[in-house]
């Protein structure tokens, strides 16, 4: 018997109406760039993203056409997300920083129609738009008056110019929740990238997760200093979830030193920001030089931390400086990204502090809509508690199906699961515990030895600003771990000093074998490790516990 409700559509575009009619003077704050900050709010960005959808329309802008973006987070870029998706196009968000071949690679792979770009990219668009090969023309995010002199194979529009030439769109078209939204592609440390194309409906499902309780807790009170750029997993579907919800937006444009980050955070009395560890450190390398009169005025509450492992030392850090909660969440661009979530149970009332930063350390549980579940190298289940870390497979409605150009289902199992390459532990509580990613986990005489433990714990260290493990060869153990340490800025800081801080807080055999002291570390285009490179620099480094005849 079919059921006798109403079975409206789950669309991106209802996302912003619903902004726009009950929570329309909520401000959005861009900082465009470093002189020009840009004050907004729902109604006006709704009003704005109609009339840029049927400017796309009166372009040729056909449903399931690709329109890609070079931009940093601001107003602009924010109503591209509800502009393009709105007319049944497809926003592809693609990431600066990735390199200029990877992004020609890219945007000819998903056949973008349309490129819109920040000025800040011009140089970089440049080098990039001679080798591309569907895109007719060009958008820069800029008013007439600002469009600069380039070299385009094709026309170059201003942004504001599409804005004001057209009339907003009547309605937004009744689409089938399942028509893809937005594309965004991993940014793959070994070979291409991959697509990932999201639909209407995964996008509107995982803005309720962000917003429930046991889930970010995003709500109308919040002001969001969004720290995680929009050309990273949606920015981890914030944009989405804020209108859902009725949340103030702070953008930060490209600037997100930490001095700048805690300014934004104080002028705009922010409760709430999202980031990867990486921007943690450094917003910390500023705000611990701050005195305490100056630190209390700001009025965080809650910082999510994701991307890479929460460093126990940001989330310290966080609760000590700022009394702020930090919600560590796992995920992937092929999850949307959120997951796993880490909040409290009831039994977690009232523990010390310290216990509960063991509790925050862990990349949480599963949300509702996303199954998790770990597996052996047979492929045999594992149960919630057991001891033996495995391979962690998600399923659910915001997980990928298939990458972009390949059947639906091409990625899944027989059972449905995704297999997310990442190597984890389930507690009996079901908190999810990321030991590695399956490549970079350290095999030492047939035992896994976890790398993020390792760096977690270097980074407690006070002297140290950022570590890397990797296996370095050895004769008799296949893989022993090597240590790579940048020191804090002007800081003495020895192998024997790193080692005795870490050795009573290890297993012995899991201590490393050797350390080294570097300026800086390779990072991936979303500010993760870039392991692959740190294995290549220290192919041939000899480990001295690795003696001949040892
Ligand atoms: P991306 O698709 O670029 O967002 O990368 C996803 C990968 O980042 C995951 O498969 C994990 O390896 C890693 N990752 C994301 N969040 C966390 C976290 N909280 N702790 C540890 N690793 C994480």
């Amino acid at each position: 018997m079919n059921a006798l409700m109403q079975s409206n559509a789950l669309l991106i575009s209802k996302l912003l109406e619903h902004a726009a009619r009950h929570h329309p003077d909520v401000e959005i704050v861009s900082h465009v760039n470093a002189q020009q900050c840009e004050r907004t709010n729902w109604r006006q960005v709704a009003q704005r993203a109609a009339r840029l959808a049927s400017a796309l329309q009166a372009r040729g802008i056909q449903p399931g056409a690709r329109v890609a973006t070079l931009a940093w987070n601001t107003h602009r870029h924010l109503e591209l997300y509800y502009a393009v998706s709105g007319i049944g196009a497809v926003l592809h968000t693609v990431n600066p920083r990735l390199f200029p071949d990877q992004i020609g690679y890219i945007v000819n792979h998903a056949a973008d129609d349309l490129l819109f770009f920040d000025l800040g990219f011009a140089p970089l668009l440049a080098q990039v738009a001679p080798h591309l090969k569907s895109v007719k023309a060009f958008v820069a995010l800029c008013s007439r008056a600002e469009l600069p002199a380039l070299d385009l194979p094709g026309p170059l529009l201003s942004y504001e110019g599409l804005v004001a030439e057209a009339e907003p769109l009547a309605q937004w078209p009744e689409l089938d929740e399942n028509t893809a939204s937005s594309l965004c592609y991993t940014s793959g440390t070994t070979g291409n990238p991959k697509g990932v194309l999201y639909s209407h409906r995964s996008t509107v499902l995982h803005s309720w997760a962000a917003c429930a309780a046991d889930g970010l807790q995003l709500r109308a009170h919040d002001s969001v200093l969004l720290a995680v750029p929009m050309f990273h997993v949606n920015a981890w579907g914030i944009p989405y979830a804020s209108a859902m919800c009725g949340a103030k937006l702070v953008l930060p444009g490209p600037d997100l030193g930490g001095e700048r980050l805690f300014t934004l955070m104080r002028d705009e009395r922010c409760t709430f920001s999202l980031g990867v560890p990486t921007v943690w450190l450094g917003f910390f390398q500023h705000a611990e030089k701050l005195d305490a009169a100056t630190r209390a005025e700001l009025c965080l509450e809650r910082v999510v931390v994701g991307g890479s492992a929460a460093p126990r030392a940001v989330i310290e850090k966080f609760e000590h400086l700022f009394g702020a909660y930090v919600i560590q969440a796992w995920g992937m661009t092929e999850t949307s990204p959120l997951a796993t979530i880490c909040n409290l149970l009831p039994r977690h009332e009232g523990i010390p502090l310290e216990e509960r930063f063991d509790v925050q350390v862990r990349q949480g549980r599963a949300i509702f809509g996303v199954e998790i579940a770990v597996f052996d190298a047979e492929g045999r289940r594992l149960p919630d508690g057991s001891h033996t870390p495995g391979e962690l497979k998600v399923r659910g409605p915001w997980v990928v199906s298939a990458y972009y150009g390949q059947e639906p289902g091409a990625s899944l199992d027989a059972d449905g699961w995704f297999d997310t390459g990442d190597v984890a532990l389930i507690d009996k509580d079901g908190y999810v515990q990321i030991t590695d990613r399956s490549k970079d986990v350290i095999k030492s005489g047939g035992e896994w030895i976890s790398s993020i433990d390792l760096e977690n714990l270097a980074v407690g260290h006070p002297k140290v600003k950022e570590a890397a493990v990797i296996g370095a060869y050895h004769s008799k153990w296949q893989e022993r771990p090597l240590l790579i340490v940048v020191p804090n800025e002007g800081a003495q800081l020895t192998s024997e000093e790193i080692l005795g801080f870490m050795q009573d807080r290890v297993a012995r055999w899991w201590m490393p074998d050797d350390v080294v002291f570097v300026d800086e570390l390779p990072h991936t285009a979303t500010g993760k490790l870039q392991k692959t490179r740190l294995r290549e620099q220290f192919r041939g480094h000899r480990l001295p516990t690795d003696v001949p005849g040892g």
